[in-house]
């Protein structure tokens, strides 16, 4: 966060003001975490502030503080289109496009509020007053740990709030695996426990909360993995029906692409959901080393993220979007191939 953004901030932040607070459609765990330990902080600071998800988060999360509190746009969308016309400011945390609040979009755009943006993706659009945007962070919960800790507030990092914000850390590292790990996150993880977040515990309610009907789906999207060694790539598909047998939840296919990326020698991984309610095939793009997802999913994929792990989608039927991807690969082949691991 450069001086000028600390100043202007601390300014905004002097007199009690109304805030909204957005994550990214379909929250994870850094989303949730961070939405919830900044508004856990505005609040302290007598800011009427209120949190607005453009849909549910998964249940997983519930447990996080202030979860409750949540206004799910699609559910309660008078009170949340009140909130953001009120608004005088507006974080957008975990996202730096407004198109990745969904619908809210058109609301968000019309607003004449002050902008912050906090957030580690790559290729930032320019629509906030306030940007604090770096793609080597791990995580936005890392990143509001820092916003904190500029504006001199780490004193008032509870044990919720730090529960919250080690949450988001360590689902966004996939456990302090990722490259993105850097000895400032796990320096930031440290002070976290110091001020309550119980790391075992936080591990069993995030990784340890598997139903039974989620691991059958796991069982079928191993069943469904094709492997193309020529590649160095691996793939998994799901269809609607798959996940209707299975009684699927949101968040129930969090992480399946990860086993597909597990196996040796294999560079890159993907996973195809189908969300017929929303006529489209959701996909996450799983690398290592230097092969680069986010530049794939922006070609390919009407999406992105960063070099190690993005999103996007197909609107096309399954069997046309595996034909797809099939089909772009040999593009990628002599990279795929050079890839050291
Ligand atoms: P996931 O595959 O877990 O949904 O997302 C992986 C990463 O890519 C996350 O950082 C996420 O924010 C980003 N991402 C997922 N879907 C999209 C998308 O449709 N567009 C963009 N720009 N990024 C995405
Ligand atoms: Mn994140």
């Amino acid at each position: 966060m450069n001086e000028e953004m600390i100043i202007g901030v601390k300014q905004l932040l002097e007199t009690p003001k109304k805030i909204v607070i957005v994550p990214h459609k379909s929250p994870d765990g850094d989303a949730i975490g961070s939405i919830t330990a900044l508004y856990s902080y505005l609040n302290k600071l007598g800011h009427e502030t209120t949190m607005i998800s453009p849909n549910d988060y998964p249940k997983f999360l519930s447990w996080l503080d202030h979860t409750d509190k949540i206004i799910n746009f699609e559910k309660q969308n008078s009170q949340a289109l009140t909130a953001i016309d009120e608004a005088q400011i507006i974080f957008i945390l975990d996202h730096n496009a407004l198109h990745r609040a969904g619908d809210m979009e058109q609301q968000l755009t019309a607003s004449d509020a002050t902008f912050v943006m906090i957030d580690h993706h790559q290729q930032p659009d320019d629509f906030a007053r306030f940007m604090y945007s770096d793609t080597s962070m791990s995580s936005t919960c890392e990143m509001v740990y820092h916003f904190l800790d500029q504006l001199d507030a780490l004193d008032l990092i509870d044990q919720g709030m730090a529960t919250s914000l080690y949450t988001g850390i360590l689902t966004d590292t996939g456990s302090f695996k990722y490259r993105s790990t850097t000895s400032t996150t796990l320096r930031v993880a440290a002070n976290l426990v110091d001020k309550g977040a119980d790391s075992e515990k936080i591990n069993r309610r995030i990784y340890d909360v598997n139903s039974p009907s989620r691991m059958k789906l796991l069982g079928v999207a191993l069943s469904n993995l094709i492997i193309l060694p020529e590649y160095r790539a691996a793939f998994i598909t799901l269809t609607q029906q798959e996940l209707d047998d299975n009684n699927f939840e949101k968040g129930d296919t969090e992480g399946f692409v990860n086993y597909a990326l597990s196996l040796d020698d294999i560079v890159f991984a993907q996973i195809f959901i189908e969300k017929a309610d929303e006529s489209m095939i959701k996909t996450s793009l799983r690398s290592k080393g230097d092969f680069d997802v986010n530049k794939m999913a922006r070609e390919h994929w009407n999406g992105g993220g960063h070099k190690n792990a993005a999103g996007g989608r197909s609107e096309a039927s399954m069997q046309e979007t595996v034909d797809k991807l099939i089909s772009i690969l040999p593009q990628y082949e002599s990279d795929l191939k050079s890839t050291i691991i």
